[in-house]
């Protein structure tokens, strides 16, 4: 006898059905707001999320692992991946280039896996236009003051880096109006909550549970008759 290998996904089931159908998270902030941090949380508590890895042309910074934190790919590379149409999006970042794989993202959807890209503003909007469904959040951070606390203590970038990363945050703050979700990361564990929330909440919303109690539940309620004990 075979041993039944480990359901990837174990979602809840109902009458022998899944009952949920995974669904796509985008994630964005100013740099230094902690969305990496969020994001790396979450899919390490949990078990049905699979954090999406980005290529990027920038270097790593010291600590970084290739496949881990990003697929590290030259320039040339990265374009040939373009024309190949590899990309679900793409976009340049403070003069580097970031992609993100739609193979990744389907490859988790067959496993019933949600998928959590964390994506610059530009991606974000890319996604939104492209009409996949998906649930987009906000990450700010608690001030401008603590922001530029973060990048310093973080200090994996250069000063010119940092400095262009603030000056960008002025501009990118008011992105906050086009996300469905905000999140203030002021207390780390409270932010980490509040992701895993808007991720629960999402998978309950009536629309996106409807075609399930049509098809497979709802008739439990018809023609039957009553037990008695
Ligand atoms: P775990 O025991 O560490 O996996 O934690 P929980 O059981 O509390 O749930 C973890 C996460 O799974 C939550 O953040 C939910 O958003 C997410 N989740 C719940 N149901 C589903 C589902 O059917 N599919 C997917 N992909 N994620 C789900
Ligand atoms: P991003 O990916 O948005 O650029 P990071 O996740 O790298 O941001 O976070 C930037 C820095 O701030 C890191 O050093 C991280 O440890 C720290 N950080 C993140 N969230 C919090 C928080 N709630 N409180 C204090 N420090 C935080
Ligand atoms: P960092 O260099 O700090 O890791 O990332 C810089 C910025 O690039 C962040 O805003 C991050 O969200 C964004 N980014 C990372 N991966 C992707 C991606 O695949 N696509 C897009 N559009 N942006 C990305």
């Amino acid at each position: 006898k075979t041993m039944r290998s480990p359901d990837p996904a174990p979602s809840p089931t109902i009458y022998g059905k899944r009952l949920y159908t995974p669904l796509l998270f985008v994630v964005s902030a100013p740099s230094g707001a902690g969305k990496t941090s969020l994001c790396k949380e979450i899919a390490r508590k949990s078990s049905w999320i699979h954090y999406s890895v980005s290529y990027t042309t920038r270097s790593p910074r010291p600590g970084e692992q290739n496949g881990i934190d990003y697929t590290f790919v030259t320039k040339d590379q990265f374009q040939e991946m373009q024309a190949n149409n590899h990309f679900i999006e793409s976009a340049e970042v403070y003069g580097n280039f970031y992609g993100t794989s739609l193979r990744t993202i389907e490859d988790s959807f067959s496993k019933g896996l949600d998928v959590l890209v964390d994506i610059d503003i530009q991606g974000a909007q890319k996604i939104r236009q492209s009409g996949i469904d998906n649930t987009s959040i906000y990450i700010l951070p608690p001030s401008y003051a603590v922001l530029q606390e973060r990048l310093a203590l973080r200090g994996q970038d250069s000063l010119e880096t940092v400095r262009k990363r603030l000056e960008r945050v002025r501009q990118e703050i008011y992105a906050y109006q086009e996300y469905d979700y905000l999140i203030f990361n002021v207390d780390f564990q409270q932010a980490v909550n509040d992701l895993q929330s808007i991720i629960v909440s999402e998978h309950l919303r009536r629309q996106r549970l409807s075609s399930f109690v049509k098809d497979h539940f709802i008739e439990h309620f018809s023609g039957e008759t009553i037990k008695s004990h």
